[in-house]
């Protein structure tokens, strides 16, 4: 069954508190009763109800005070605060609703109103608590498509789409500043027998591990991301040819160290790398082709090891 919603009263006058807290006790809700604004926010430390109701002239901290500081609580903010007060001039109850009040009744009141205006009050609460918990949700699902756009699920990296929106960036950057940039394409060698031998879950656990140790060996300013099944692109910024080759070198080399178990023990893999230096009149396409080539070559010759575009492309 459903808890009784929690009310909690503030009233410096102990016969008002006893003849609302009957009033509301009969209608079946978990009343708490505060003689004083510091009870009242002493307990509200504690504790978190579905409705305070305050009275506005009580000695400590008037109600109206006592409704900002809950509005500048952010745990506290959104409960609804009722007004019942004997101060029933205009300005008073304009002023109420101005400063959070979402009611005000006055006093003497009718209990059958006051129970109205609560039950009416608790149903709009329950409402916006709906909205508020399904607006984190939509939050959380947005950030999660927005990853989902622009990152690989299975190793986390930026996906293909993602890494062709840098490339335009980084070539429109390097062409308006007459400036260079490198790109590394690598695949991973014989990735095939690891899916064949150890099946393809354990595939998919080495490239996870392999795309995290690409993200630790390359140089933070570096791209990189999944370019397809076991194949890595990188984008590195300011870097020519010799700068990328020696870069593209110590990747290679920690790629091959990386130790992998398996279930016949420790089993290393390697990766072949293509590498080619932007110049100015290559789009995207051109020079990824170009790294695609010189990866190729590598394939060809022994695997495991960097080539160079140019170095290679008449052979
Ligand atoms: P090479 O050295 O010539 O590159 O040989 P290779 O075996 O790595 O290349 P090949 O293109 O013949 O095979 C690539 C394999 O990668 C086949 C494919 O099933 C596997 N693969 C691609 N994407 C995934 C993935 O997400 N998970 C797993 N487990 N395997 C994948
Ligand atoms: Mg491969
Ligand atoms: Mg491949």
């Amino acid at each position: 069954m459903k808890s009784p919603n929690k009310i909690v009263v503030l009233d410096d006058n102990n016969q008002n508190l006893k003849l609302i807290s009957d009033v509301l006790e009969d209608v079946g809700y978990d009343v708490s009763l505060c003689l004083t604004s510091y009870q009242l926010l002493d307990y509200l430390e504690e504790e978190l109800p579905d409705i305070i109701i305050l009275d506005v002239m009580v000695p400590d901290i008037n109600g109206f005070e006592v409704c900002k500081r809950i509005k500048e609580n952010e745990r506290l903010k959104d409960l609804p605060i009722i007004f019942l007060s004997a101060k029933t001039e205009t300005v008073d109850i304009v002023y109420g609703l101005e400063i959070g009040g979402v009611d005000y009744i006055t006093k003497p009141f009718r209990p059958i109103e006051l129970i109205a205006r609560i039950k009416t009050h608790l149903e709009i609460k329950t409402i916006r608590d709906e909205l508020k918990e399904k607006n984190k949700e939509l939050i959380a699902l947005n950030e999660q498509l927005e990853e989902y756009a622009i990152k690989d699920t299975l190793t986390k990296l930026y996906n293909r789409r993602m890494i062709l929106a840098k490339f335009d960036e980084e070539i429109s950057r390097c062409k308006r500043n007459k400036e260079v940039f490198s790109i590394i394409l690598l695949d991973i060698d014989h990735f095939k027998n690891i899916n064949d031998n150890y099946g393809h879950n354990f595939g998919d656990e080495v490239l996870t591990v392999f795309a995290n140790v690409l993200t630790s060996s390359k140089r933070l300013q570096d791209l990189v991301a999944r370019w397809g099944g076991e194949e890595f692109l990188l984008i590195l910024p300011e870097t020519d040819i010799k700068g990328a080759l020696i870069v593209a070198d110590r990747i290679r080399q920690q790629v091959s160290e990386c130790e992998y178990l398996s279930s016949d023990g420790v089993i290393h893999i390697t990766a072949t790398f293509g590498v080619a230096e932007f110049n100015q009149e290559d789009s995207s396409e051109k020079i990824i082709k170009k790294a695609d080539y010189a990866l190729y070559f590598g394939k060809n010759h022994g695997r495991n090891q960097v080539n160079e575009y140019e170095k290679i492309k008449d052979q």
